[in-house]
C-alpha cells in the first residue's frame, strides 16, 4: 500500500458538515459526488496533502446510514492508495483478511475500491483504492 489516500468520515448532514469543516480546516470542499450505487453522497476536503471525505446516506438503507444508526457520526474508514488493487485484493486474502468486495467496484473520486471486514482490521473498516486511468 502507497499512503494513506483519505479518511471516510460519516455525518447526518454534507450541508451542515461542510460548513463546519471548512471553518476546521479553512478551505471549503473541492467537490461533491452522488455515488448513487452506494447511497452516499459525498463531499471531499483538502488539508495540505491530506483528503477528508464526508459520506452522507442518500437512503435509509445505505450503509453510511446503518453505520450512524449503530455508531453515530464519526471516522467510518481508513483508504490507502494502491496501484494494482487486484493483486492487492489477493494478497489481504492470503494473509487472512476479509475482503468485501472480490471484485473492485467504482467509487467515489474517479476510483476502483475494495473494504475490508472491519473485524479482521481491528474494528477499523479499510478502503482500498486505485485510481482508474483515464
Ligand atoms: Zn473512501
Amino acid at each position: 500500500m502507497n499512503k494513506i489516500e483519505h479518511i471516510g468520515i460519516a455525518v447526518k448532514s454534507i450541508e451542515q458538515s461542510n460548513t463546519l469543516f471548512k471553518a476546521l480546516l479553512g478551505e471549503a470542499h473541492y467537490k461533491i459526488e452522488e455515488v448513487a450505487s452506494e447511497g452516499v453522497k459525498t463531499s471531499f476536503f483538502k488539508s495540505g496533502p491530506n483528503k477528508i471525505e464526508l459520506l452522507e446516506a442518500t437512503k435509509p438503507d445505505s450503509p453510511i446510514a446503518k453505520f450512524i444508526e449503530k455508531k453515530g457520526e464519526g471516522i467510518h474508514h481508513i483508504a490507502f492508495a494502491v496501484d494494482d488493487i487486484e493483486s492487492e485484493i489477493q494478497r489481504l486474502k492470503n494473509e487472512g483478511f476479509t475482503v468485501l468486495n472480490e471484485v473492485p467496484k467504482k467509487g467515489a473520486d474517479n476510483k476502483l475500491v475494495a473494504f475490508l471486514h472491519p473485524k479482521t482490521t481491528n474494528g477499523v473498516l479499510i478502503e482500498l483504492c486505485q485510481d482508474i486511468p483515464k
